[in-house]
């Protein structure tokens, strides 16, 4: 197989890139590689996880986008590069009933490759993490973790029928009081309301649905404004969300996660939101990489050395126009897509690539607190100034990131049309996800 344009990875960003690159060069010359079927957009997993957002709803079809937006798609997991040979080798498939082979491996040459694999977990080598802990990286991980909770939900129902007066009901805790976490621990304590007024009637949920966060710095949402910081921990508490900071777990066993103090937390259900770091497997491309695993590319997010390669998103590290780390968010994602967007359309019509180097631009952040409000601050033009903002006008802002990436990759009026038939659908269907 040969394709002009291989992106890998078709998240936040690589979709975006294939979606528009395709509507100008078609399928002949672009192709995507995705080791999934279909596409969830990464920010809104806290949703999945806490049943709100229902995968089979949510997720896109690569092979359906493909066939709109005009580009070829290949499923499967790369694990290989070739760079002097411009290829890339992909995994085999099999079914996940029977283990049989669907697909072999093959390759895949190319003239340029984009690398667009996003992250996956840091667990920093805290013991018990991986094997404990249940993560919010892949789609997976969040419908592992909504059917979990459907789990403990139905047993504490039990107990509390068994005995009224059993102190029993679950014990959720969220290591990490970053975006993920944050918006999680609201996320399930709207949703846990929501259970319960499906059946789960025994249950009293701001008692018996116990959720803690846990936090290693001294305040949540570290890396913004402390007001953010502040706004955010008094609707936590507001929610009776319990949130331990200055706390730094070291220890997770199967019921109970331990700190460094020596204090310990009862645990059913516990999440590793603490850190992310790039798939491990770039690390055995060939390529240059950075301590955390990200490719280390340059400043036109072309991969250091290697003629042809570029990265872009969570598993590129690249600087802002400042030298500070681009972080890993969905809005810089975005942002690097367009810019190879333009870098791949001048190499096709033969010309060289962009003069101008890739800048990033932070237009602030936006944290869900539950479906009623959001806070977060948003970038002014002047430097260094941030807007505070809160409540509904900040819930319809984040809620307009999330339709500004369906636009971006199905366009303006199927995105306006799915927007109508999904609220046409929430008035029809469970407010939460109960199968
Ligand atoms: C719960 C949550 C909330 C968040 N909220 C926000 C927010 O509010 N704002 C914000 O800016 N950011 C947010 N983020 C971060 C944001 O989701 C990521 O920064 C963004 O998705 C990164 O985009 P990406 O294109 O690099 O990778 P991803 O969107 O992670 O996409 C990676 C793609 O690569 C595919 N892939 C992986 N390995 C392979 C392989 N070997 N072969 C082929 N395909 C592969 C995956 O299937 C996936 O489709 C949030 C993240 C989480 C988990």
């Amino acid at each position: 197989m040969q394709s002009d344009i291989v992106i890998v990875g078709g998240g936040a960003g690589g979709l975006e890139l294939a979606c528009k690159l395709g509507r100008k060069l078609g399928p002949d010359k672009v192709t995507l590689v995705d080791s999934r079927l279909y596409h969830v957009w990464k920010p809104s997993l806290h949703e999945v996880a806490a049943g709100t957002l229902d995968i089979h709803q949510e997720g896109l079809s690569y092979q359906m986008l493909a066939h709109d937006r005009g580009f070829s798609f290949v499923y499967g997991a790369m694990t290989a590069l070739d760079a002097a040979a411009r290829h890339i080798t992909i995994a085999p498939v099999t079914a996940p009933s029977d283990g049989e082979e669907v697909l072999p491996e093959r390759r895949l040459g190319y003239r340029s490759l984009v690398i667009a694999v996003g992250s996956t977990s840091n667990y920093f080598g805290v013991p018990g993490a991986r094997e404990h802990t249940i993560s919010l990286n892949a789609t997976e991980d969040a419908e592992r973790f909504r059917l979990r909770l459907l789990r403990l939900l139905a047993q504490a129902e039990q107990q509390k029928e068994d005995d009224a007066a059993a102190s029993s009901g679950l014990d959720i805790v969220i290591i990490g009081g970053g975006a993920t976490g944050v918006e999680l621990a609201a996320e399930l304590r709207e949703a846990s309301g929501v259970y319960a007024a499906y059946g789960f009637r025994r249950l009293q949920v701001r008692r018996d649905v116990r959720i803690t966060l846990l936090e290693g710095a001294p305040r949540i949402l570290a890396p913004l404004p402390e007001r953010v910081s502040a706004a955010a921990a008094r609707l936590l508490d507001q929610r009776a969300i319990r949130v331990v900071t200055d706390c730094r777990v070291n220890r997770i066993d199967p019921k109970q996660v331990s700190d460094n103090k020596g204090n310990v937390y009862p645990a059913d259900l516990c999440v590793w939101a603490a850190g992310i770091r790039a798939p491990e497997f770039l690390g055995s491309l060939g390529l240059p990489v950075t301590k955390g695993g990200q490719i280390d590319v340059d400043a036109h997010l072309a991969v250091k050395g290697v003629p042809g390669v570029y990265a872009l998103g969570d598993c590129a590290a690249c600087t802002d126009g400042n030298g500070k780390p681009v972080p890993p968010r969905a809005q810089a994602a975005h942002q690097q897509a367009d810019y190879l967007l333009k870098t791949l359309l001048r190499l096709d019509k033969g010309e060289p690539p962009q003069k101008d180097p890739y800048v990033y631009r932070d237009y602030g952040s936006l944290v869900s607190i539950g479906r009623e409000t959001t806070v977060g601050s948003l970038m002014g033009s002047l430097r260094g100034a941030s807007l505070f903002v809160e409540g509904f006008m900040a819930r319809i802002m984040y809620m307009s990131l999330h339709l500004m990436h369906h636009q971006a990759v199905l366009g303006s009026l199927r995105t306006g049309l799915m927007a109508f038939a999904r609220f046409l659908i929430r008035r029809t269907t469970p407010l939460v996800k109960l199968h």
